[in-house]
């Protein structure tokens, strides 16, 4: 299978930047072996004017049923020629991808460390896949692809045998794409929809799927038409992964609804989907202040009584804590993460990071990352904050979670925050049996919360407090449970136990 990418250009901008952004020299043919073959970059057309990259995936048929042994696939006698003698070869989409996410990782990333401009600049561009299996038919490839901003999608279906056009269409189409979009873009539409439109996902659905969908899909994705069923045949259709993902689109398309607020919320206590409806629809009679801002307090207070300078806001969402931590001059150094690339647009401009002066800019950072994985960037940290951020992890993923934080990140004080579900019989608006936000994986009893944090504190030797946050109820516990661990023994004791990097998840 091969897809050919196009640019035009001109002296001032020359369409051979592509050589760029694709990270690949144009003027060399090159090689790259994947899992399932070799891959093979090159430019027929290297010019001014014009620029034309491919992209050949040449799939070993072999190794492709090799290493599908094992994961269940069919083994009928029928089926094992199948195996071997099938159109993997030909037009592979979903390994196709695979290979597009290896070779192309930086273009789709939309990094081009050479020419950052590059990359966030709309081209003109012509992508061409001359034999794109395509279960739907072009109907499909058009609903897919027509509210994606391209200029023109031209879909031809492919007849099966040129000599007996009575025979009809094959399952493949000719898709051609033409408008100007960023790469990567463009790079991320294929990544995700050249699988669904195959529906042939070979590989193994892993948890993690569900953020690389969330990843490849962002900014485009949340708002398309067919989202439903693009994450359903993305994911396998597996029920629960698709679900999820589903429901974490919702949010990132509430999120987008609201971006265009958020210049203007600045210093206005947020109303973030997050904050529905344990924060803003409580019983007015009970207070006054938002729980999201007792919250804030309470991280604050503790962080001043730990003496932190530098901190880390690990879930930092839309950037709320990390705009109140760089008003105040003791903290000489925050570092905001979140898995979710579009609430870390929506911190950088809440916290105007174009606009802050040199000052102001290097004492915050805001990276993209995932708790689920250890990540040498979050080392040498005075304190890390985990505030509503557990709750939204599976909990089998929480051990992985755990040695991220304690056992490699380490710093001398986490505080972690977190509902206390006893409480959610107080929420009149809440029914019954129902946790607070619809991405919440669980939500925890105080004793729930004791045990796991105990339990944690003891393997990676951190002692631990509970601070109440909220109207503490005498019956019921406050709404929010914090913990404030710190570190017992000198850091590096506790670093040799539990997941190396890459099994945590
Ligand atoms: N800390 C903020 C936001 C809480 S919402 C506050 O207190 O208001 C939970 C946040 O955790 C979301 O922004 C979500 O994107 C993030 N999150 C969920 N899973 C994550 C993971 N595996 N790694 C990092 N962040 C994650």
């Amino acid at each position: 299978m091969f897809l050919t990418i196009s640019t035009t250009g001109t002296a001032e901008h020359p369409a051979t930047d592509l050589g760029f952004l694709l990270h690949k020299h144009p003027g060399k043919a090159q090689a790259f072996s994947t899992s399932h073959g070799t891959a093979h970059v090159f430019y027929p057309v290297a010019e001014e004017q014009r620029c034309t990259a491919v992209l050949l995936l040449e799939v070993d048929p072999v190794a492709l049923v090799r290493r599908g042994q094992g994961k269940g696939r069919t083994t009928a006698p029928d089926a094992a020629l199948a195996q071997y003698v099938n159109d993997r070869p030909y037009a592979a989409s979903s390994l196709f991808a695979v290979a597009l996410g290896g070779v192309l990782r930086n273009a789709l990333q939309g990094r081009c460390a050479a020419r950052p401009e590059l990359a966030e600049r709309a081209r003109p561009l012509r992508i061409e896949i001359p034999a794109l299996p395509a279960r739907g038919g072009a109907a499909l490839v058009h609903r897919l692809f027509d509210p994606l901003g391209w200029d023109a999608v031209t879909v031809a279906p492919v007849v099966l045998d040129e000599t007996f056009p009575e025979w009809g269409d094959s399952r493949y189409v000719r898709l051609v794409l033409e408008g100007e979009l960023r790469l990567a873009d463009a790079l991320r539409q294929l990544y995700v929809l050249l699988p669904v439109l195959d529906d042939a996902k070979h590989y193994w659905i892993a948890p993690d799927e569900v953020d690389k969908l969330l990843r490849a899909g962002d900014g485009w994705l949340a708002a398309h038409p067919e989202n439903a069923l693009i994450t359903s045949r993305y994911l396998a259709r597996h029920k629960r992964l698709t679900q999820e993902a589903l429901e974490r689109l919702e949010l990132v398309r509430l999120a987008e609804a609201d971006g265009s607020e958020v210049e203007e919320l600045d210093n206005a206590v947020p109303d973030t989907p997050e904050e529905t409806p344990d924060d803003t629809a409580h019983d007015s009679a009970v207070r006054s202040v938002p729980l999201s801002v007792h919250r804030r307090e309470a991280i604050l207070a503790a962080l001043r009584a730990a003496g932190a300078a530098r901190v880390l806001d690990l879930g930092c969402g839309e950037g709320q804590l990390v705009q109140a931590l760089l008003k105040d001059p003791a903290y000489t150094e925050v570092v905001g993460m979140d898995v979710s690339v579009r609430a870390l647009h929506i911190a950088a401009r809440r916290l105007r990071l174009d606009r802050t002066g040199e000052r102001q800019g290097s004492r915050v950072t805001l990276l993209q990352g995932s708790l689920a994985y250890t990540d040498k960037r979050l080392a040498g940290y005075d304190a890390a904050v985990l505030s509503e951020v557990v709750e939204h992890l599976d909990p089998e993923r929480l051990p992985a979670l755990e040695y991220a934080v304690f056992g490699s990140a380490a710093p001398r004080t986490v505080l972690v925050t977190t509902p206390n579900v006893e409480y959610n019989v107080r929420w009149e608006t809440l029914p019954a049996g129902h946790v607070r936000h619809g991405d919440h994986r669980f939500e925890w009893t105080r004793a729930e919360f004791r045990g796991w944090a105990g339990d944690v504190a003891a393997r990676y030797g951190y002692g631990v407090e509970f601070v109440p946050v909220g109207e503490d109820d005498p019956e019921v516990g406050p709404p929010t449970q914090m913990a404030v661990f710190t570190a017992t023994a000198p850091i590096a004791a506790a670093t040799d136990q539990t997941p190396k990097e890459g099994e945590a998840a």
